[in-house]
């Protein structure tokens, strides 16, 4: 495949590090509802050094370190205007509408770069910055958390979940994460889960309420979908909140109407993040106050082996791909 040209408001990024999404293995299997015209390089968690730069592109130069966003938006539209890149218009997906970082270069617009902070590393940026700032958008943008508030994190052993955890600590809740494995379950507590329990008891729901005091929490971070999006609402406070971004295990859920109203329940959606949910990860990895959880790093061809660690589950964290040195000019 041919290097990718730069368009006049566009660079060039030589990809370093990239993290590997459900997203990706989504796309694999042809199972999201977006058309995904192909051929596609997916990979939409990237971190580089900028090798090319577009015409009308300032103030980036080559060499410099660089973080993508992986929503890309237009920066243009009412949402953009508003620094809701999240709800973009014309918002596109790395590595879904348009060629993501599972290869040596990817051209993409100057406008959803972030510097590299001192401290950050590619490794660190490209594990924290998608799921990281998903997280982060959910606890700080779209719920908000009190000092004291019991917060639920649904799988904290995920890329979600284990920055969900960090934030959410930093922010002073008193979190409960679920887990399928006692490793999952030992990561989540040193990351600061105050207490876990086995998501594949079926008691899970009550053993949250029993953890409470039988009162239940007050925010559920949820990014699994179907019958644990389901059961998250047993283990709701009266005036609880459920904020959710993924679906992985179902898309369609059952709903009960009457318990929701009578105690007050909310329930959030959120999709990406903004920019500045996106700059808080970062501020927040280079101040040691959130922490890349690292499961396995591939070279990129070894990325069949990557997709298929992840979807075996069997994962603490992140799962990253570094693409190899260009060796020629001739590939
Ligand atoms: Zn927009």
């Amino acid at each position: 495949m041919s290097d990718p040209v730069p368009a006049a408001d566009e660079v060039v990024v030589q990809v370093q590090s990239c993290g590997l999404n459900h997203l990706d293995l989504w796309v694999e299997a042809g199972g999201l509802p977006v058309p995904v015209q192909l051929p596609r390089i997916p990979g939409g968690e990237i971190a580089g050094r900028i090798v090319e730069v577009g015409s009308e592109v300032e103030p980036w130069k080559l060499g410099d370190e660089v973080a993508v966003q992986s929503n890309v938006f237009c920066g243009k539209c009412e949402f953009c205007s508003s620094g809701r890149e999240s709800l973009c218009l014309a918002g596109q997906l790395l590595g879904v509408q348009r060629d993501g970082g599972f290869a040596e270069k990817v051209a993409v617009p100057a406008r959803v770069l972030t510097r590299l902070p001192m401290g950050v590393d590619f490794d660190t940026s490209a594990a924290l910055t998608l799921a990281g700032s998903t997280a982060m958008h959910m606890l700080t943008n779209r719920a908000q958390v009190r000092t004291g508030d019991w917060v639920l994190v649904i799988a904290g052993a995920s890329g979600v979940g284990s920055a969900a955890i960090q934030i959410a600590k930093q922010l002073g809740a008193r979190v409960i994460s679920t887990g399928s494995t006692d490793a999952k379950r030992a990561l989540a507590g040193h990351l600061g889960a105050e207490f876990t329990v086995d998501s594949k008891s079926p008691t899970w729901p009550a053993d949250v309420r029993k953890i409470t005091g039988r009162r239940g929490v007050d925010l559920v971070i949820e990014h699994v979908g179907g019958d644990v999006f389901e059961k998250c609402f047993e283990c709701l406070a009266r005036g609880g909140t459920i904020v959710t971004c993924g679906a992985t295990a179902g898309r369609e859920i059952q709903f009960n109407l009457w318990p929701f109203f009578v105690k007050e329940h909310r329930l959030i959606g959120s999709y990406g993040r903004n920019s500045a949910d996106f700059q808080a990860t970062l501020d927040w990895a280079a101040a040691g106050k959130l922490k890349p959880v690292i499961d396995s790093v591939f070279p990129l061809d070894q990325t069949p082996e990557a997709y298929a660690k992840l979807r075996s589950r069997n994962v603490l964290g992140k799962v990253l791909i570094e693409p190899f040195e260009p060796v020629s000019e001739s590939d």
